[in-house]
């Protein structure tokens, strides 16, 4: 079978590897049909010095699939079922795994094509309280999107922020994969959406997503813009993941009381920012990473409804590599979907 391997810092080669054997106890054999990319591959591809893991390495941390067979004692998967996979090897038995907070697992064995093999290959193995069923009508391309594109943004807007009907938010980096779903998820809720985007193609598009307001960044300050679209006053939630130069822009257009969530730092993860701000402004900041069993679960019921991802490119395995720098390079408008 192909597996997509990462021999070291952007070492990735297509190679033949052997099937997996039978699924043991508990657990399901997958046929993997369709493999979202994300930030965290274009961290992996690159290289972080930190991270613990060993190379060889199968990529893909995100991915739909058909049950190919199943294992002794499964019994709510049969054959030919479509599934979306869990991102991460979590425990199942510690205190939050219990309460379904699975991104806080205290003895997660790791991300999936990050530290521990991933879910770029024809076939895998992974116990069945890891897979979730796709309802009716979604395809397998567009459910590959739900296990973090849909669901990291469903538990940073919602358990996080706590996003109501009619507040008023900023999504930053509208174009981007998570961006795209932010947009769609907060304007299905009735809210004020004003975005960012880095060029004006984008432009456009974010407005057909449904955004209310659209700034391209690199013409015009976005932080001018949203305190002039709110009165002076400010927006209720940023949604942010850029980090980087712009962080404390988005601080400041939020309103005092208003709430900060972020799930990444493509921009650069360190900086700098006023304390006195952060308090005399009640800001709320919440750091946000993966999401739970039941944020996919929803994600999944959203785009059953209607709400479908945007998806910027589909390439073929052999082909991953020109999907990763796309990434890299930002032009991407959505997300792109590794097709097995
Ligand atoms: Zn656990």
């Amino acid at each position: 079978m192909r597996a997509l391997t990462l021999f070291g810092d952007r070492k990735l080669e297509l190679v033949d590897a052997p099937l997996p054997p039978p699924p043991a106890e508990g657990e399901v054999q997958i046929a993997v049909k369709a493999v979202a990319l994300n930030h965290i591959d274009v961290w992996g591809f690159r290289g972080m010095a930190f991270a613990k893991r060993k190379m060889p390495l199968v990529v893909g941390a995100e991915a739909s699939g058909e049950i190919a067979e199943v294992g002794p004692g499964v019994t709510n998967f049969k054959k030919g079922d479509p599934v979306v996979m869990y991102g991460a090897l979590t425990c199942g038995t510690c205190p939050a795994c219990r309460e379904g907070r699975d991104n806080l697992c205290e003895n997660v064995s790791g991300i999936m094509g990050f530290h521990v093999d991933g879910f770029a290959r024809d076939r895998l193995n992974l116990a069945a309280r890891l897979v979730i069923p796709v309802p009716k009508g979604v395809s397998l391309r567009d459910a590959s999107c739900a296990p973090i594109g849909f669901s990291t943004v469903e538990h940073m807007l919602f358990d996080n922020a706590k996003l109501k009907p009619g507040e008023t938010i900023l999504v930053q980096a509208g174009g981007s994969g998570i961006g795209t779903v932010a947009i769609k998820m907060a304007k299905a809720i009735g809210c004020t959406v004003i975005t960012t985007v880095g060029d004006d193609e984008k432009v456009a598009k974010a407005k057909a997503l449904g955004a209310d307001h659209v700034i391209n960044y690199r013409k015009d300050r976005f932080e001018t813009i949203t305190r002039k679209l709110t009165n002076k006053k400010g927006v209720d939630v940023v949604f942010e993941h850029v980090g980087g130069e712009g962080f404390n822009g988005s601080l400041l257009v939020l309103k005092r009381g208003g709430r900060l969530v972020t799930c990444g730092s493509t921009a650069g993860p360190t900086i700098t920012f006023n304390l006195m701000q952060l308090f005399q402004q009640q800001y709320k900041i919440f750091g946000s990473f993966g999401a739970s069993m039941k944020n996919i679960r929803t994600s999944l019921d959203k785009m059953a409804g209607g709400m479908l991802p945007v998806i910027d490119t589909e390439v073929t395995p052999d082909n991953l590599e020109t999907g990763l720098q796309r990434l890299e390079s930002r032009q991407v408008f959505g997300k792109i979907v590794v097709t097995f």
